[in-house]
């Protein structure tokens, strides 16, 4: 059986062509995934709007970019409300 050499290097340059291809694809999932797992933990209970961290009182808060709603972890509100001792953030729960 003769070697076809212009087979055998069309061959290798499609060998060459689809490793560089399956890279592509590994990092684009990649970087899919990662954007995608970034949007999803910080989604909107209440709405479609992303929730973007804000530093209130050099307390780190999550409020939402779209209906305007604030999410506190748990201790983030005793933390605001202690610091706000007098005002009128803690007389609401007075
Ligand atoms: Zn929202």
């Amino acid at each position: 059986m003769p070697i076809d050499l212009e087979d055998r290097g069309s061959a290798l340059e499609n060998e060459y062509f689809r490793r560089q291809e399956q890279e592509l694809l590994a990092k684009m999932k990649a970087k899919m995934e990662t954007e995608e797992a970034e949007v999803t933990s910080l989604k909107c209970p209440k709405c479609d709007g992303n929730l973007v961290e804000a530093v209130y009182e050099n307390i780190t808060i999550d409020a939402c970019n779209k209906c305007q709603g604030v999410w506190l972890d748990a201790g983030e509100l005793a933390q605001i409300i202690k610091k706000d001792e007098g005002g009128w953030f803690s007389n609401l729960f007075n």
